[in-house]
């Protein structure tokens, strides 16, 4: 089967034009280019997806520092891995050397030889990612698809491509929940009964793996899909006994879409996918997943604060009560807690906190107290504090009404 009319039809004008300097360069150089992974798999489907992957039979690296510097792209190259990124504005190009994969021990990463175009499919997760589309001037535009992934794609199934696949690689249970949860596909029942079968070999892979993959999850467009599914299929459990996805957890996605900039979303998701936890599964949720620090304190925030709610459940509460219960919290687990509390006193004076308080400041500063007499030291600390929260309850307004206070509270303290 050839593409070459869909390629011409798929791809806009910029990657279109790489992959035929690509294509030439390689023939010239006597190596061997193709098209692979999601992008293949995405075209057939007729979805758009313009992060091209591409390997080859030869030298990638090499092959990438010459594209890169002819297309002005941005280059990460990993010579070791015979793996290069080029960057471009709208899309990015991922070129590797041809290689195949064997695994030591479950679970580990493999130990990667060179090899060819089949090799490289051979060790991929699925049938549907493990095509790919020459880029050789003798077949140029010719689909390679030795694992039937386009009749898996027809029948909508997900596939692995040998029964050793999930103890080989216990993420792909995962990434199997992902796209049969994005794509509205059926895990084939073979591979179906294999993944049950392997779940236990979840607990071969480490942290970072889970991390990443979970990553990939909240990635989505609808993550509380795949989180629902792992729950039902035990996977979540097994990451930490405590995790549950269920109809709250979609609830709060959701929710949480509606609010977030983008870039955080992820973060936000994993917050409150540790929101019913007790402190201690979160610590050993954190550990599991060798969760960084940073993001393990916004996690621990989360959790401290959510037990401290019920000191903002009053409608009527100073703002400066607010701002000195809530300015030691990560915004994030501020925003967590506004999402997942029940209570609208509680969410109000969250958000008030987020969107308002947080960023009040005096308009008088240390240096202009002590232009007005307030020497140095505790006192001054005290009444720039005492400026702070009249200024959070609206007490005084403008610049000269904190002097007023300031030099009012100078003759009391
Ligand atoms: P997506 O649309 O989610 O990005 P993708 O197919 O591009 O889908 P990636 O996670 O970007 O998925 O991975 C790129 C390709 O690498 C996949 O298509 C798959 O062939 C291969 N791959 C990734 N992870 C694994 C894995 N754990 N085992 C085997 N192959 C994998
Ligand atoms: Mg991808």
């Amino acid at each position: 089967m050839n593409l070459v009319i869909q390629i011409e039809h798929y791809l806009p004008q910029q990657p279109l034009q790489l992959i035929k300097t690509i294509s030439k360069q390689a023939n010239q150089s006597g190596q061997r280019a193709y098209l692979v992974g999601g992008m293949v798999r995405d075209m057939i489907l007729g979805y758009a997806n313009f992060d091209l992957d591409l390997v080859i039979e030869g030298n990638a690296v090499k092959l990438a520092q010459q594209i890169a510097k002819a297309s002005q792209a941005k280059l990460i190259t990993h010579p070791r891995f015979g793996t290069a990124k080029l960057s471009y504005s709208d899309f990015t190009l991922d070129m590797t050397t041809a290689r195949g994969e064997t695994y030591a021990r479950p679970g580990a990463l493999p130990e990667v030889t060179p090899g060819t175009i089949n090799d490289d499919l051979f060790r991929r997760d699925f049938s549907i990612n493990a095509m790919a589309i020459s880029l050789n001037k003798n077949n140029y535009g010719e689909l390679i698809d030795p694992h039937q992934g386009k009749t898996d794609l027809e029948n909508r199934f997900i596939r692995i491509l040998h029964p050793g696949s999930f103890i080989d690689d216990a993420t792909r249970i995962i990434r199997a929940t992902r796209y049969e949860q994005r794509l509205g596909f059926e895990i084939e029942p073979q591979t179906f009964q294999l993944l049950k079968q392997n779940i236990p070999m979840i607990d071969t892979l480490s942290g970072d793996r889970i991390r990443h993959e979970l990553e990939l999850i909240f990635r989505e467009e609808y993550p509380e899909f795949a989180i629902n599914r792992l729950n039902q299929l035990g996977v979540l459990q097994r990451i930490n006994s405590s995790l549950k996805g269920d109809r709250w957890i979609a609830s709060k996605f959701d929710e949480a879409r509606s609010v977030s900039k983008l870039s955080q979303l992820p973060s936000l998701y994993l917050c409150l996918l540790v929101y019913p936890l007790q402190e201690e599964d979160n610590e050993r949720f954190i550990q599991r997943l060798n969760i960084p620090t940073k993001l393990a304190q916004v996690l621990r925030d989360t959790l401290r604060l959510k037990s401290q709610l019920h000191l903002l459940d009053k409608p009527s509460i100073k703002h400066s009560e607010i701002y000195y219960l809530l300015y030691e919290y990560k915004p994030l687990a501020i925003q967590a807690n506004a999402i997942a509390s029940e209570s609208p006193a509680v969410h109000s004076n969250l958000e008030l906190f987020l969107t308002k308080l947080r960023y009040v400041r005096t308009t008088l500063t240390g240096k202009e107290l002590i232009n007005l007499g307030i020497p140095a030291g505790p006192q001054l600390g005290e009444i720039l504090q005492a400026l702070h929260a009249a200024k959070l309850n609206n007490e005084v307004k403008t610049g000269a009404e904190e002097k007023r206070l300031a030099l009012l509270l100078k003759s009391y303290v």
